[in-house]
């Protein structure tokens, strides 16, 4: 392996990869088209564009009302932005886990914990 590998963020998708590394590539290929098709279907939904970087959610965290929409943007990523499988931003809202354990949950799969 080489040194000259270096570490990219995307700024579009926050996916952390080795551009050298063609597995790394089509990883993030795979995965910016899925960040941009949820960008796209949810415009205009919530208080910022999605899909947000890591740093993007920590930082929405020091606004208490931001907080649910950095946890909803996690769960989505975390769902492969899978707006099928995924609850809406209503439905998320409205069924919002109280407590950490459900929150790994939801992340696991959204809709179990949302039951
Ligand atoms: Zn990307």
């Amino acid at each position: 392996m080489s040194d000259t590998n270096t570490v990219t963020e995307c700024k579009v998708c926050g996916f952390t990869y080795c551009a050298d590394l063609a597995e790394d590539c089509r990883q993030h290929n795979r995965k910016h088209r899925a960040a941009v098709s949820a960008q796209v279907a949810l415009a205009g939904v919530g208080p910022c564009p999605l899909p947000l970087s890591y740093r993007q959610r920590e930082e929405l965290k020091r606004e208490r009302h931001l907080v649910k929409w950095s946890h909803f943007a996690r769960s989505l990523e975390a769902m492969n932005y899978d707006l099928k499988r995924h609850p809406s931003w209503g439905e998320y809202q409205r069924t919002y886990p109280k407590n950490g354990s459900s929150y790994a949950v939801a992340l696991d799969d959204p809709r179990k914990a949302l039951q």
